[in-house]
């Protein structure tokens, strides 16, 4: 079945009509600087100064951005978060895990480490898609972990440590976005393209003091670890302002770019509010909206990063994501494997409030026109 030809008026569509959760919208500024470097930056060595500058630039605003505590570092590798969970696997955890699954990323950590022949079976806390689950002290577990914000659903937790293990966030989508306090965490992990609107394929992890001490101990226990997700090679690299192998370079420098302009405007406490300020636009609309209701039912646990609506039967939201596409307003579909009648709305730092405010209007139009 084709779609209906509705045309959204101009005056109602948003100035960037970008709402992914990854790739996610990346601001022209963060282009224009790039084109500005681009002659004597892309396409030279990432291991001479003008390539490890920038590393550089951006490990020290991430730094900065996160208030890391001392002894704290800003590690980084190639691979993307996908990459760092199997790091984590070889090389941060000991012996057996506990970890919280609510969603389709906490299951992908539970499926690297269950998968690991080296290791014990995880102790795994779960919870159904649109709700949270909460880790509790273990005896016999080292390392706790669970993601800061589940893209697939919209739900997030706060960053807290539990028991006497190494702590490890999947801060994927919420680094930049959602508060933290990195002295109830160990291993805040990421990748630049949700909320530093850059491009994937990097990973970065902010490395507590006993972070570095396990990375160290599982290097020196000889367990086997692939060369190219050796937590301490990393280290060691970063450390020189470098990645183990070739990195992008516009990832690099659109990532530092992102960083400085958050610091810019008053580091992540107005980011977080930015976002908070999205995430209040567009759940005051779900709830006072009779075909909308927020898919998290609990308030307490509704991202402010990554918005998910459940759009009444009657309404077909894939023909409304569809409708949107047409007109410009693209990525509103759920996560694929989520298999609701939703629209998931990427709230990053980059995306304007008014520009979610217009999404609002959009969608409300083309329900109107599809009834
Ligand atoms: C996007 C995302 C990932 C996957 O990141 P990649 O860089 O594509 O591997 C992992 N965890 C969370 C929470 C995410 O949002």
């Amino acid at each position: 079945m084709g779609l209906p030809d509705i045309r959204i008026p101009a005056e109602l569509l948003p100035g960037d009509g970008r709402f992914n959760c990854g790739p996610s919208k990346i601001r022209p500024a963060q282009l224009d600087a790039l084109s500005a470097v681009a002659a004597g930056y892309l396409g030279t060595s990432h291991r001479q100064r003008t390539v490890r500058d920038q590393v550089a630039r951006l490990r020290r605003g991430i730094a900065e951005l996160f208030r890391a505590p001392d002894g704290y570092e800003v590690v980084l590798g190639n691979g993307g978060t996908t990459a760092f969970w199997e790091v984590a696997t070889f090389g941060l955890v000991r012996e057996r895990a506990q970890l919280a699954s609510f969603g389709e990323f906490g299951q992908k950590l539970v499926d690297s480490v269950t998968a690991a022949p080296f290791l014990a079976d995880p102790s795994v806390r779960s919870a159904p898609a649109g709700t949270v689950a909460t880790l509790v002290a273990e005896d016999g577990v080292d390392t706790y972990g669970t993601p800061q914000n589940e893209t697939s659903t919209g739900a997030a937790v706060p960053v807290r440590r539990v028991g006497d293990g190494l702590m490890l966030h999947d801060a994927t989508s919420g680094a930049g976005g959602l508060p933290v306090d990195l002295t109830e965490t160990d291993v805040y992990y990421f990748a630049p393209q949700k909320c530093l609107g850059s491009e994937g394929g990097l990973w970065i992890a902010l490395l507590s003091p006993a972070a570095l001490d396990r990375a160290a101990e599982i290097t020196a226990s000889g367990r086997y670890v692939p060369a190219f997700l050796d937590l301490t090679t990393a280290i060691d690299n970063s450390r020189k302002d470098q990645t183990y192998n070739t990195p992008s370079l516009a990832t690099i420098l659109l990532a530092a770019e992102q960083v400085d302009w958050i610091l810019g405007n008053g580091g992540l406490d107005w980011s977080v509010a930015r976002c908070a300020e999205s995430a209040a636009v567009l759940y005051d609309w779900a709830d006072r909206t009779d075909y909308t209701t927020p898919f998290v039912a609990e308030p307490a646990s509704r991202s402010t990063v990554v918005g998910t609506v459940d759009l009444a039967d009657h309404v077909d939201a894939a023909a409304v994501s569809g409708v949107l596409r047409e007109n410009g307003v693209l990525d509103t579909e759920p996560y694929r494997k989520l298999g609701r009648n939703q629209l998931r709305v990427a709230l990053f730092p980059s995306i304007e409030p008014a520009d979610v405010a217009a999404l609002t209007r959009c969608v409300d139009h083309v329900v109107g026109q599809l009834a």
